[in-house]
């Protein structure tokens, strides 16, 4: 089961002094990292001081797209992983992110290359629901953004919550449209046990701004969608380290960390 969201950071490319956008999905199980920039890595190290299983746990990364706030550490990720704790991690993501490992898996050993588990891929682009080997209770979905280049975000749910994370996106009503349909799938009104983080960008420019803006999101949209996201990757925005729990009893989500 899906027991928390953490927000590992949120900022845009630009913005250097903070995290880059990057969610940690904590199940009962193992975690699952979406997306992995420049500075995500030195993040996690930070964060494996206190926590020292945290980066042990992640066994799977969930990639959106190839620029360098999304992908910057992801080699220095898997290479930790796998040489200082001897773990192989899945990666998901659309054929072409993950063209972007080839060649990797290998280590040296007697002056000869050989092969080596670093990471494993799995290819998320066809926008079926999938489940991934252990973590049987959870499916997850793709869905193709809008950006400039080949981008997707995630719909991940299991039998009582959905989480939906955008990746770098204009607006697209590919998003609330999976949402209203997974809805009806589960038999669970979408309200309380959805959690939304979209991608957005206060420059209101939507002829040449390649994320998601206020005017965009107002005609691509409906109401109850833009009331629930949490916007993310944006200089002001403010929720990196905010943890959201589920509430069984509930059936919501709540903020952590107030
Ligand atoms: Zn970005």
């Amino acid at each position: 089961m899906i027991e928390s969201v953490e927000v590992i950071g949120c900022g845009g490319a630009f913005d250097t002094e903070m995290t880059n956008s990057s969610f940690l999905i904590n199940t009962s199980d193992e975690s699952i990292l979406f997306d992995c920039g420049y500075n995500v890595f030195t993040k996690l190290k930070e964060l494996e001081k206190d926590r020292p299983n945290i980066i042990k746990n992640i066994s799977y990364i969930i990639i959106s797209h190839l620029d360098d706030d999304h992908v910057g550490s992801l080699k220095s990720f898997l290479y930790y992983r796998y040489f200082i704790y001897g773990l192989t991690t899945t990666v998901i993501g659309q054929e072409k992110a993950l063209k972007f490992l080839d060649g990797i898996n290998k280590k040296m050993e007697s002056f000869k290359f050989v092969g080596a588990n670093i990471y494993k891929a799995n290819i998320i682009y066809n926008e079926l629901f999938f489940n991934i080997n252990k973590l049987d209770n959870i499916s997850f979905k793709s869905i193709s953004g809008i950006h400039h280049i080949e981008t997707s975000g995630i719909l991940i749910r299991d039998s009582e919550k959905i989480i939906l994370i955008s990746g770098d996106t204009k607006s697209t009503c590919n998003f609330s449209n999976t949402i209203e349909e997974v809805s009806k799938i589960m038999k669970v009104p979408f309200g309380s046990n959805t959690l939304i983080f979209h991608d957005y960008s206060p420059w209101n420019a939507p002829s040449r701004n390649v994320h998601a803006t206020d005017n965009c999101m107002r005609s691509e949209y409906p109401e109850w969608f833009r009331n629930k996201m949490i916007k993310y990757h944006f200089s002001t925005c403010n929720i990196e380290g905010n943890i959201y729990k589920f509430n069984s009893k509930e059936k919501k989500w709540y903020l952590e960390n107030t």
